[in-house]
């Protein structure tokens, strides 16, 4: 199970070189060229708001615990290192939090893989789920609901994100090398929005954002960012990896890929939930 998780999220996080660049993804794995791809570009005006989508019910994300964080080439990620759940949203299952990374640009550039009505974030932050009923990535992988990721843009902000300061510290700590380090003492909860502020966010049936591309991940972004300071950022010479290469691609949809060769077909929606929207939603039901 652990040696597959490693080699999962390796997978995940791996960004080939410049040879392979995303353009060319579909050559090494297939399923990159596929019409279920991951990141998209949201057209919030194309949205459609969905009664289906509710609120989560997340259990074990306050629960404390200790756990490594890892920093190599291409990314800095924390293994959730707890049970816990998240059910409801719309979720066909109730599934269990593995791990979160953090996507960003070099050099100041904006760096989220969402982007919303074509603006990029300065950070993206993705907490990845698989099934609770799963005990293996190769069984989440055959379902083609097996993952469900949730994306949170970050963006800068006057004050210091507190939550953050332990991360940022050990971050510090492993300035120009990789590997694993400690960390003590966190919650899945604090890295995330305020779960009363889970209430505002996007679905779409996508996949994972580097090969294998599997198309196998609910995804989740959610509309309000997280906030982390300016100086936090500046702080954190840690989180610059200069070895690490560009990003991914970004789809679009519904609207900008809904024909034309090699294009996403117009039958997957991208729809939205936002509880301050109950009522007009209400009035005016999804057709599907
Ligand atoms: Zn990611």
């Amino acid at each position: 199970m652990k040696s597959l998780i490693s080699l999962f999220l390796l997978s995940f996080v791996l960004h080939l070189s410049s040879s392979a660049g995303p353009e060319n993804w579909k050559d090494i794995d297939a399923v990159c060229g596929g019409d279920r791809q991951s990141p998209v570009n949201i057209v919030t005006k194309a949205t459609q708001l969905d009664k289906r989508l509710t609120p989560f019910n997340l259990t074990g994300y306050k629960t404390v615990f200790d756990t490594t964080v890892k920093k190599n080439n291409y990314t800095i990620e924390v293994a959730i290192n707890t049970t816990a759940t998240v059910s409801g949203g719309n979720l066909e299952d109730t599934y269990k939090p593995l791990q979160f990374h953090l996507h960003w640009g070099t050099n100041g550039v904006r760096g989220s893989e969402h982007t919303i009505d074509g603006e990029q974030y300065p950070m993206e932050l993705h907490v990845v789920h698989i099934k609770q009923k799963y005990s293996t990535l190769t069984e989440a992988f055959k379902d083609p609901f097996g993952l469900a990721a949730f994306g949170f843009f970050l963006e800068e902000s006057n004050s210091d994100n507190k939550n953050f300061d332990n991360l940022i510290t050990v971050l510090g700590s492993i300035q120009n090398k990789t590997g694993d380090v400690s960390i003590k003492n966190v919650s899945a909860s604090q890295f995330l929005l305020p779960e009363e502020t889970m209430t505002s966010y996007y679905r779409y049936n996508g996949s994972l954002t580097v090969p294998n591309c599997g198309e196998s991940v609910i995804w989740t972004v959610f509309e309000k960012p997280i906030p982390l300071s300016k100086k936090q950022r500046r702080d954190t010479n840690g989180w610059d990896i200069p070895t690490r290469t560009a990003s991914c691609r970004t789809y679009s949809l519904p609207v900008e890929r809904s024909g034309g060769p090699g294009q996403r077909g117009a039958s997957l929606r991208l729809h939205h939930y936002n509880i301050q929207s109950v009522p007009s939603m209400l009035k005016q039901p999804s057709p599907d």
